[in-house]
Order: C-alpha cells, then structure tokens, then sequence
C-alpha cells in the first residue's frame, strides 16, 4: 500500500471521538492533531498582528506567516512566495481574479470560456462579470464518458478568448481535467488560464510550473486545514500588473495627502492583495497541514485513493448495478476519489439520511454545481460519497452492506 491509512487514523481525534464513517471530504476535510496543536500553539505562544509591530511577538508571528507562503509555494511548484495570496477559500480567490481581471481587462465582445462541470464559484463569478463588461460566457460540455469535450472546446477558442476557467477535478463526477493541454490552447491565444484546485490540490501532486498555469485557487479546509485561509497563486508576470480589488491596511506602501488629494503607492507582492488583517492562524494551520501531507507525499495520496476509488466502483458494479446509477468516468486514472450517484429513484436527501442512521456521512443535493446535473438530467441532484487518506476498506465493505440494506428496506 502506498501508505498506511491505519496509522494516520490515529492523527485524527474526530475520528477517534465519533463513530463516523466520513465519507465528506469533498466538502470539507478532518484534521491531524498537529494542526489542531499548531493553532493552539499560536495562541498560547505568540499570538500577534504581522507586520505592524514592532515588538517579538508581532516579528514571530509575520515570521510564521510568511513562512506559510514559502510552505504553500514550494508545495505547488510556484516561483517565489510572491505569487502566494492568502485568501478565505477557493470562492473569494475566483472572485478575486474575475474581479480583477475582468474590471480593468475585459471589454465588449470578448469571450470568457468555462466548463459545464464548474462548481457555482468558477461560474457565478465569470457570469457576474461577462455581463458587467457585455463578454460573452462560452459553456463547454462533456462527452458521454462524463470527460471535458476537448474537441468542443477546441472549436470555441479563438482570438477573442481572453480568460479560460476551468475545474481541475470536478467535485461531482471527480473528473480530473487535462490543464496541462487546456493551458497550452489558451496560451496559444493569448488566453488567461484560471484553474480551481480545490478538489485537485488536497488529493493529487499539483505543480504550477509544471501544468504552466496563470491562476490557481484552492481551499485550506479541504486539505486538513482549518476553514477560513484559501490561496490564489498567481503567475508574478501577471500579478505585477494586475489591480487589487480589496484596499485598505497592509496592500499599501505609502498614502500621501498634498492637502487637496490623496496618491498612493501598493506594497509589494503578495501583500498588495492581502488588504487588512489577515488569518494569521489560517495559515500557519495550511502549512502544517501541509507538512503533514508532505510527509506521506502527494503521489502516494493520490496512488492510494485511486486503488480505494477502484475497489469501491468495482464493489458497487458488481453488486449493486441494478439499483445504483453511478455519474463520473470508470477510468480511475482520469478520476479522483469522489463517487456521486442515485439509488433508483429515490430522492437523494432520503439516501443520504439513511446512510446517516448508520453513521455513514455523505453529501445529498447539487454540491454547488445545479447546471451539471441539469445538463446530466438529473433533477433532483445526487448523494456524494468522497474519499481521503484516512478512510480504510472495512468502510467501503461497511457502506456497500449498509447500501444493501437500504435497497432491501426501499423496496419492501
Ligand atoms: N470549487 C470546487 C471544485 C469545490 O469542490 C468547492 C467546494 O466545495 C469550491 C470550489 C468552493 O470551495 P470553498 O467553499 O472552500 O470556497
């Protein structure tokens, strides 16, 4: 086995704590004791605001926060820790960058392209902004295989496409899109490629440099952080020019007043798109979490749950094909460890809370993305079952009995 999810259990006090089958990692993440112990530590050790003071404690704490960006760079193949921006999640980095992208950079007619498999916070921001600025939003479709139409998306960028957005492992149907060969067309136009990672980045290896991406969003709680600290990384070249749409505190270097007027100069990268006091904390929680991920090592993260996502489309297929409708590709290697379907037809929420009388927790509804089930047909959403490095086995046997069961009582 890639690694041991038996002992990395034992870093995780909830699971201990509760009798759960925690099958909702794609909504959020448990979290190791050594990150629950480095924001315990932060407070009872050296608690401050950055960058402000000029006393120990305030020096620690920027010392602790900046060396989160340096953390958060390394782990994705950035530069330098000036592309790191430290945001809430994965919806405020998307924000940002259509914001600030689209206020100063999109004019009539140009053409923003996205996925039909977009979570709502890498279509809403887009949409929002393609009609402030009268731009076209240009929606892909997928294949029959429930795979990005890369033929259909080839045939719709052209000249005029200024921004392609696009999901690097869809929170439905776990689809890992191909952002190397997507980044490749988009440059080739002088495109602007902004990936959302916030399913990709907890699960896989993700290294900027490498996939040669402009932005990259992604959530810390998704990834045995805490909630509440998300990082846009953004290519330098483009940062440097590109407009801040927070202002306030600490994005600034200097404001001068002349007596009549105010002018004022940005603070550098990447504080010029950290407007007010940031999540200190936040941070130095990804960061440990980080470290923690380190330690196991991405590859094998992610060797481990596509083993464990086979076994359990393997389970399901065999003996449930009847009566569960699975939505995703069945080739794991194009396929992250989460797991939507449909138990006849059966409301998902009614599944969903079956499951939890038998302390199985998963996710029932659209999980954010309303237009893909809509696009798929389906018109009451689905139940998500999704995986990480701590789930073992005897969980999948457990949840493919209980499934059972359910079947058995439903149709009674
Ligand atoms: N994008 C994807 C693919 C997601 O799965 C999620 C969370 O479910 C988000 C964006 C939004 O993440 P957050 O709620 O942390 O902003």
């Amino acid at each position: 086995m890639p690694l041991d999810p038996y002992s990395i259990r034992e870093d995780f006090p909830l699971l201990k704590n509760r009798k759960v089958i925690y099958f909702d990692n794609a909504a959020t993440s448990q979290k190791p004791r050594q990150v629950i112990e480095a924001i315990k530590n932060f407070y009872e050790q050296f608690n401050a605001n950055i960058h402000r003071g000029l006393h120990r404690l305030s020096e620690e704490a920027s010392e602790a926060y900046e060396n989160a960006h340096e953390v958060v760079a390394k782990f994705i193949g950035a530069k330098s820790y000036e592309e790191i921006i430290f945001v809430r999640n994965t919806t405020e980095a998307l924000n940002i960058v259509a914001y600030a992208i689209g206020l100063y950079d999109l004019n009539e007619g140009d053409e923003i392209i996205v996925t039909i498999m977009e979570h709502h916070s890498n279509l809403l921001p887009w949409y929002v902004i393609a009609k402030l600025r009268k731009a076209k939003l240009k929606i892909i479709g997928l294949t029959s295989d429930y795979k990005l139409n890369y033929e259909e998306l080839e045939n719709t960028i052209s000249e005029k496409t200024r921004v392609i957005a696009v999901t690097h492992m869809s929170n439905v149907l776990g689809t890992i899109n191909d952002v190397k060969r997507i980044a490749k067309l988009a440059h080739e136009v002088g495109a602007i490629i902004v990936v959302d990672g916030a399913q990709s980045v907890p699960h896989m290896p993700v290294n900027v440099s490498h996939l040669d991406i402009d932005f990259l969003a992604f959530s810390g709680h998704k990834m045995l952080g805490p909630t509440g600290i998300g990082v846009l990384y953004g290519r330098k070249d483009f940062l440097v020019d590109l407009k801040p749409i927070l202002y306030g505190g600490d994005m600034i270097k200097a404001v001068n007043f002349n007596g009549k007027s105010i002018n004022i100069k940005l603070n550098d990268l990447p504080w010029k798109f950290e407007a007010g006091s940031p999540n200190i904390v936040g941070a130095i929680g990804l960061s440990e979490a980080i470290n923690y991920l380190n330690k196991i090592g991405m590859e094998n993260v992610r060797a481990y749950e596509e083993s464990f996502t086979r076994y359990m489309l393997r389970r399901i297929d065999e003996e449930l094909k009847d009566y569960v409708n699975i939505y995703g590709p069945r080739d794991v290697n194009e396929k992250g460890g989460i797991i939507s379907f449909n138990v006849m037809n059966y409301h998902p929420h009614v599944i969903a809370t079956m499951l939890d009388k038998y302390n199985i927790a998963v996710r029932s509804g659209f999980h954010c993305a309303q237009p893909l089930h809509q696009y798929l047909g389906i018109t009451q959403g689905s139940v998500r079952a999704s995986l990480y490095i701590y789930n073992v086995r005897e969980e999948i046997d457990y949840f493919i009995e209980v499934l059972k069961k359910i079947i058995k009582e439903l149709k009674e």
